[in-house]
């Protein structure tokens, strides 16, 4: 397999998939969030100094029929060049087609082309082959860095592959950073391991804790979740969440932990609200005793102390989903106090994994990015890839 550290783009082409799906101010359409851009500097720094000239593709938003001036990547130019002083970026106003091809032809060294929305054409979504290999006309090599449309098959991060011979693909910069983070888990973790799921519903996360198992030795439950596993147990709710098609779910899941000396860890006690607002009441019970009215909407002081000593005590930790309702400021202490315990076992040379939109969100909500050992910036693809499935965009480039 090639590697971009091994390439050297003097003189080359380069087709470079990224992540610029970013948010924009709906008004100005400026960027407001440029944390994506930033993740694909290093591989488009790395084309340029080599000598070689970078053709850029991304989606941004979710487009129904054809263009549409909101989701337009021409909105993007002006904080790319921000980050990359003295770096022509042209830009191409359809992604494919004659005048596009003779762009990217004219293309000099150490310059970029941006192509316009990928998603203007729907054959990008249905992987069209044709497509693809349009996309790959004029062009030398092909570096994927788009690790959040990884778990994809579409035109851009998969099919695209196939017109390249293996010297002439291969991962960018920041995929390589979240397969070694991913697979330091999944492979090379040190224990104890302790994987903590949070969030809605178990149904989301089943798979990757089936997949975890064997692996950990620690599974600590919080958010939502929490209550499909306490009623499964016989235990009295309230109104709190709860997936009544899942109990024998959470009981097998219980069964399969124990068979796999893991122990579960499901929180004991919790905040309770009585409505789901910012403003309500709330009360403190045992999670197995809610009153009748009231819903637990984060986790209690007690659990809050339990989850922190096996955090702090291990060695490897993924982190994926709150521990309660943290978007309100009465229910987010409980994910606060898992966020700064991460940062605790990390500084004492835990290795720290953090994935999902929001346990990302709430470790930026406490000002701990920098604090873990890896925040991914994908969330389904890394669920995806925890989940032990082989992401399209991955397979595309390895084999
Ligand atoms: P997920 O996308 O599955 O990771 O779920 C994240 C969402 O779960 C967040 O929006 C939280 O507000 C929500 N959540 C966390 N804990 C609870 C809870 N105890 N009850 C209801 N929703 C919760």
């Amino acid at each position: 397999m090639q590697t971009i550290d091994n390439y050297n783009f003097s003189g080359k082409k380069a087709i470079v998939r990224v992540d610029f799906n970013v948010p924009l101010n709906k008004e100005t359409f400026e960027v407001t969030d440029d944390t994506r851009i930033r993740g694909a500097l290093p591989t488009i720094h790395k084309i340029l100094n080599d000598g070689g000239s970078a053709i850029i593709m991304s989606h941004l938003g979710r487009p129904k029929e054809g263009p549409e001036k909101k989701f337009s990547l021409h909105h993007v130019i002006s904080k790319l060049e921000e980050h990359l002083p003295g770096v022509t970026v042209k830009f191409a106003d359809d992604c494919i087609g004659e005048k596009t091809l003779d762009q990217k032809k004219s293309l000099a060294q150490g310059e970029i082309l941006l192509l316009e929305n990928l998603r203007f054409y729907k054959e990008e979504t249905k992987g069209d082959p044709d497509f693809a290999s349009k996309l790959a006309d004029g062009v030398d090599c092909y570096v994927n860095d788009a690790f959040g449309t990884a778990h994809r098959a579409h035109a851009s991060t998969t099919i695209i592959a196939q017109y390249f011979d293996a010297g002439n693909k291969m991962f960018g910069f920041l995929i390589n950073k979240e397969l070694i983070a991913m697979d330091t888990v999944l492979n090379k973790s040190q224990n104890p391991f302790t994987a903590i799921m949070g969030g809605a519903k178990v149904s989301d996360k089943i798979q990757v804790i089936e997949n975890l198992l064997p692996r950990i030795d620690n599974l600590i439950i919080g958010g939502g979740m929490t209550y499909t596993f306490i009623k499964a147990q016989g235990g009295k709710i309230g109104n709190s969440l709860c997936e009544e098609d899942k109990l024998d779910l959470a009981l097998k899941i219980l069964k399969k932990a124990d068979k796999n000396k893991v122990k579960v860890y499901i929180p004991t006690d919790a905040v309770n609200a009585d409505k789901f607002d910012a403003e309500a009441n709330t009360n403190i019970s045992k999670t197995k005793e809610t009153p009748d009215g009231w819903m637990g909407l984060d986790i209690g002081p007690d659990t809050m102390n339990t989850f922190t000593e096996v955090i702090k005590n291990s060695r490897t930790i993924l982190w994926n989903g709150p521990m309660g309702v943290f978007e309100m400021e009465k229910f987010a202490v409980g994910t606060s106090t898992v966020a700064k315990a991460l940062s605790e076992a990390t500084s004492n040379g835990a290795y720290t994994l953090i994935g999902g939109g929001d346990s990302v969100a709430a470790i930026n909500k406490n000002g701990l990015a920098d604090k873990v050992s890896y925040v991914s910036t994908g969330g389904g693809a890394m669920l995806e890839y925890m989940e032990g499935k082989e992401l399209p965009g991955i397979k595309a480039i390895r084999e």
